[in-house]
């Protein structure tokens, strides 16, 4: 049984960033969709009492599966999502991972920059992740549901770019959302535990 995780913080503790009005409607009607529409799908069949990794592992690429991968992704992804995040977060990096961007990207800033840009050329609804792909890490994006967990990478951290997840508090500005997440809210302590 798949269920709505509650937000590991309270609905106005990202506020201005992201305000508890946004919150109120991503995690308590898309993100809470996405659970029952998989609910649903997955009810009576074989996957109904498998955990959300197994079902994204054993549907991923099955088009006649595609509702179920979408929909499964998306509950982990936002789920991911909302533990990336954290008031007073953001920022240069602390702990093992901030010695790991500087190795790969030179900079924190050149890394915030690339993420930052992964986001905003995202086209239509999808996700920007720092992954560790083969031991590398990369900055990717991708499409819709699709998440690194389908393609061999570990995610480490994600930003939302779906419309539902800035519009009320940035109308169309999706580079000013990108922007204030990544320098306001990034929850590096869970980015390090990640890495693992
Ligand atoms: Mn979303």
């Amino acid at each position: 049984m798949i269920t709505l995780p509650e937000l590991p913080y309270a609905k106005d503790s990202l506020a201005p960033v992201i305000s508890a009005n946004t919150l109120e409607f991503h995690h308590g009607k898309h993100h809470k969709a996405y659970v029952d529409n998989l609910g649903k799908l997955i009810a009576g069949t074989d996957l109904a009492d498998r955990d959300l990794e197994t079902i994204i592992a054993k549907v991923a690429g099955d088009s006649a599966k595609a509702g179920i991968f979408n929909n499964a992704a998306q509950v982990w992804n936002h789920t991911f999502y909302w533990n990336c995040l954290k008031g007073g977060g953001g920022g240069a990096p602390t702990g093992p991972v901030a010695a790991e961007i500087t190795a790969t990207w030179g900079s924190y800033q050149k890394f915030a920059e690339e993420l930052k840009n992964a986001g905003v050329t995202q086209f239509g609804s999808g996700w920007a992740w720092l992954v560790r792909d083969g031991g590398q890490l990369k900055i990717t994006k991708t499409a819709n549901a699709d998440t690194p967990l389908a393609h061999g990478q570990k995610p480490l951290l994600t930003i939302d770019v779906w419309e539902h997840a800035y519009y009320l508090d940035y109308q169309n500005r999706r580079p000013d959302y990108l922007a204030a997440v990544i320098e306001k809210l990034i929850n590096w302590d869970f980015v390090n535990a990640n890495l693992g």
